[in-house]
């Protein structure tokens, strides 16, 4: 695609769902199937409840990180080289194939990689292609979203109340910052108040810096499998573009996210904290799922970004001019039906 060839009929919302292959624990439950892809690649049909679920693509178990990344993620490049918002989110139940999808096994493997780093090399090589009268500044911040019960649990003892149903957001490029707040002004728009933001000038930067995220994230809990699953992780891209002849400027950012695992408070058996934890997860993915359906719906006046903090913090890369991609990961397995059915339930609200 030409640097400037966006399709004006491309739709500003595109949901791909993409199937992981069966991991052992499954193949050892009954190694059954329980979707049956269509073979018009975008709709998936679940006979045990006798539904079929349509979407922009789905991907297969046998796809590739190029393949999905080539269709749910680089047309998105072309608006932020032109200074307009993207976001990328990858929604699903633990284990489900998110952070393959998003980062991928090794970040710095031409064809493991995922769609973070193919996108970083993209605006790289937008960035080399452009003009010489442009001047480019890129910046870059990780955070995340978790739920404030998880470090202050020893408050929650005498004050059981306190902290429930509110959320964190902690800077991971310098993670004492646990508790930053979002504003919004004028000049800047939404805007999160004190995050580092590192300037940077190369591929290889932003990756070791993706890698210091990684590692401040998992320091930061005991547990990072757990933690992962039940925190949002945004990774923040930022492009300003100055036009030394007209000296105009224009801004686009990127918001890449990894969703906490959206499986169903019941099925964990969680208790007490654990409960109001996970209710608080789903009550943020419900938000997101309330302003994503706001959005692709001609009829609401009412987009209900200050639901959560989450939505909030997108709120300017979705919506407007912004292109967003929604990937919903699944289990093809039995095993994991009832969760699979409900992430294609969230996928197919989106559309
Ligand atoms: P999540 O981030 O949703 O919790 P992961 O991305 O960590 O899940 O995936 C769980 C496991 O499944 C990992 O070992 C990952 O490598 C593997 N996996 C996920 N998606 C795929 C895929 N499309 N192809 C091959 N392996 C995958
Ligand atoms: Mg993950």
């Amino acid at each position: 695609m030409a640097f400037d060839g966006q399709d004006p009929h491309e739709e500003s919302i595109k949901v791909c769902c993409r199937f992981r292959p069966q991991n052992q624990l499954e193949k050892d439950q009954s190694g059954k199937i329980c979707i049956t892809l269509g073979d018009d690649i975008t709709s998936v049909y679940v006979p045990n409840i006798d539904s079929s679920f349509v979407f922009d693509r789905v991907f297969g178990s046998e796809a590739s990180q190029k393949e999905v990344y080539d269709y749910a993620a680089k047309p998105i490049i072309n608006g932020v080289l032109r200074g307009f918002n993207g976001t990328v989110f990858a929604y699903g139940q633990t284990a489900s194939g998110k952070t393959h999808t998003m980062e991928g096994p090794d970040i710095e493997d031409e064809v493991q990689m995922g769609v973070i780093p193919r996108m970083v090399w993209s605006i790289f090589d937008g960035i080399d292609h452009a003009a010489d009268y442009i001047e480019f500044v890129v910046k870059v911040a990780i955070v995340e979203i978790y739920n404030e019960r998880a470090t202050r649990k020893h408050l929650r003892l005498s004050h059981p109340c306190v902290f429930s149903g509110t959320a964190g957001i902690r800077d991971l490029l310098d993670p004492k910052k646990d508790n930053l707040k979002i504003h919004e002004d004028k000049a800047r728009g939404v805007f999160i108040g004190g995050v580092t933001e590192t300037y940077v000038g190369s591929e290889q930067e932003i990756f070791d810096i993706m890698k210091t995220g990684k590692y401040n994230r998992a320091v930061a809990e005991t547990n990072l499998n757990e933690h992962s699953s039940r925190s949002h992780l945004i990774f923040m891209l930022t492009i300003e573009q100055k036009n030394l002849h007209d000296r105009s400027l224009k801004v686009g950012k990127l918001h890449l996210v990894d969703l906490a695992g959206s499986e169903k408070v019941g099925k964990t058996g969680a208790t007490g904290d654990r409960l109001d934890e996970a209710k608080n997860i789903n009550r943020s993915l419900s938000a997101l799922g309330n302003v994503i359906n706001a959005l692709t719906d001609r009829k609401s006046t009412h987009v209900p970004y200050r639901d959560s903090k989450l939505s909030r913090v997108l709120q300017e890369s979705l919506g407007g001019n912004a292109k967003t991609s929604l990937i919903i990961t699944c289990s093809p397995s039995y095993y994991n039906e009832q969760e699979t059915i409900s992430t294609l339930r969230f996928g197919q609200r989106a559309k």
